[in-house]
C-alpha cells in the first residue's frame, strides 16, 4: 500500500455487543489499514496535504468504543478514515502557501466546504449550526474524518478546503500546534458565555478540561479558576497551567471549596430508601461550571456546582444519561451547549496556543506511528495506567510499514 489510512467500519453488529458487555468495548475495537479513497470535491479549492501528527479525541475513542449516541447518526458517513485534529504539511502546487508549510486544518464540512450556497446558520457566522451538512455531492459527514470519501488525519494524505488550512505560526512547536482543533472547540465554547466569571470551576482533567482552564485564564485575567480532576498527573499540569485550585472527586472537597469562596453552605437533604442520593444543594456556587467529561455524574455535580442564576458550559459531549435535574429549574442555572467552532476560533486558538507561560505542550503525552494503533487507542483510553492525556499519530513516511512497531515514541518533555 502506498497511500494509506485507518479505517474505521461500522458494525452494528459489533456495537451491540460492546454495549452489553463494556468491560471487552476496547478489545474489540477496530480499525483497519487501507488505500485511501480517490478524493470527490465539490468545487474548488481542495489542496492535498501531509499530515503529520493527527490527535485521537474523546469522540473518536466513544465511537471505537461503540459508546456514541446515534443522534448524529444522519451526519456522519462510514466506513471513513478517521482523524480531525490534525498538524500537516502542504503538498499541493495550487495552495497559496510553499509546499511543506506547517498548517492545522478546520475539518468542518458546513456549507462553503461543500461549495453549496450559504443556509441561514452559515450565512450568520456560526456554520458549526450548519442546516446542509447531508447536501450536496458530498453527501452526509459533519468534519474530514468522519467522511466515507474525504480521509482524516490517521493517513499518509488528506484534503483540505483551502479557505479551512491555517499555517502555523512560526515558533509554535508541534505539540502545540496538533492540539489547535480542541483549543478551536475550547475558543468556541468560551465565546459563548454570556458574562466575564469571577469563580470558575472545570470538571474534568482531559484534554478539553485542561485547555478550559488555560484558555479561560488567558480570557479572563485575574478570575479564580478552580479544576476537578480524578488522577494524579491532571493534577500536576493543572497546577502548572495556574490552576487556583485542584479538587478532588470526593463531594466534600467541593462543599468546602464553595464555602471558603462565597460563604455558600450545603443545605440538609432527606435520604429516601430506594431513591438516588440527590445532587448536593448549595446556596451559592460557581459564576460558572464546564463539564468537560459529560457524564451523568459529572453533569449533576455541574448544575449543583454552578450558584443560583449561574451558567454550565457542556463542552464534554453528553451522551444518553439518567440524572437529576432538579438543580437546572430549582436554581435557574443555564446549560449552554457548545459544539465545533466558527470563523475566527482556529486563529483564537493558536494564538492562545502560543502563550509562552502556560505549558500546553505538555498536554501530548503519547505519540505512535499509526500501525501501532492498537497500542494508541488503549494509551487514549486508559489515562491512569499511561498517565495520557492527549495521544496522537506520528505519520513518518507514505508506506503502511505492517508488523508490530508497537512501540510508544516518547515525547522528552
Ligand atoms: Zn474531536
Ligand atoms: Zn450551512
Amino acid at each position: 500500500m502506498a497511500e494509506y489510512g485507518l479505517w474505521y467500519d461500522l458494525s452494528l453488529p459489533r456495537v451491540a455487543a460492546q454495549r452489553l458487555w463494556p468491560r471487552e468495548a476496547l478489545r474489540w475495537a477496530r480499525l483497519r489499514p487501507g488505500p485511501l479513497p480517490e478524493p470527490r470535491f465539490s468545487g474548488g479549492g481542495w489542496i492535498r496535504l501531509r499530515p503529520r501528527l493527527a490527535g485521537i479525541c474523546g469522540s473518536d475513542t466513544a465511537l471505537l468504543l461503540g459508546k456514541s449516541s446515534p443522534f448524529l447518526s444522519g451526519l456522519t458517513g462510514f466506513p471513513a478514515v478517521l482523524g480531525h485534529e490534525v498538524l500537516a504539511l502542504v503538498d499541493s502546487p495550487n495552495a497559496p502557501w510553499p509546499r511543506g508549510t506547517w498548517v492545522v486544518v478546520d475539518p468542518s464540512l458546513a456549507c462553503a466546504a461543500r461549495g453549496l450556497p450559504l443556509c441561514r446558520f452559515c450565512a450568520a457566522g456560526h456554520p458549526e449550526r450548519c442546516a446542509r451538512r447531508d447536501e450536496g455531492s458530498l453527501g452526509p459527514g459533519m468534519l474530514l474524518g468522519y467522511h466515507p470519501d474525504l480521509p482524516g488525519g490517521w493517513a499518509t494524505a488528506m484534503w483540505a478546503p483551502v479557505g479551512q488550512v491555517h499555517p502555523v505560526p512560526s515558533g509554535l512547536g508541534e505539540r502545540r500546534a496538533v492540539l489547535t482543533e480542541p483549543a478551536a472547540i475550547v475558543h468556541h465554547g468560551l465565546g459563548l458565555v454570556p458574562a466575564r466569571p469571577e469563580r470558575l470551576l472545570v470538571i474534568g482533567g482531559g484534554t478539553i478540561g485542561l485547555l478550559a482552564l488555560g484558555l479561560a485564564l488567558e480570557r479572563w485575567t485575574g478570575i479564580t479558576a478552580d479544576i476537578r480532576v480524578r488522577h494524579a498527573h491532571q493534577a500536576e499540569l493543572a497546577r502548572a497551567l495556574g490552576a487556583s485550585a485542584v479538587l478532588p472527586g470526593e463531594p466534600g472537597a467541593l462543599e468546602s471549596r464553595i464555602h471558603e469562596l462565597t460563604g455558600g453552605r450545603r443545605v440538609p437533604q432527606l435520604r429516601v430508601p430506594g431513591i438516588p442520593e440527590p445532587p448536593p444543594f448549595f446556596t451559592d456556587g460557581y459564576d460558572l461550571v464546564i463539564d468537560a467529561v459529560g457524564s451523568a455524574a459529572t453533569l449533576e455535580t455541574a448544575l449543583a456546582a454552578a450558584r443560583p442564576g449561574g451558567t454550565v458550559l457542556a463542552v464534554g459531549a453528553t451522551g444518553p444519561v439518567r440524572a437529576d435535574l432538579t438543580p437546572l429549574w430549582a436554581r435557574e442555572v443555564a446549560v449552554v451547549g457548545t459544539y465545533g467552532y466558527g470563523p475566527g476560533d482556529f486563529t483564537g486558538a493558536l494564538e492562545a496556543l502560543g502563550e509562552q507561560a502556560l505549558p500546553f505542550e505538555r498536554l501530548v503525552t503519547h505519540r505512535f506511528p499509526l500501525p501501532a494503533w492498537r497500542k494508541a487507542v488503549r494509551a487514549a483510553v486508559r489515562h491512569r495506567r499511561y498517565r495520557s492525556l492527549k495521544v496522537v499519530f506520528e505519520i513518518q513516511g507514505g508506506r503502511w510499514e505492517g508488523g508490530a512497531r508497537d512501540v510508544a515514541l516518547a515525547f522528552s518533555s
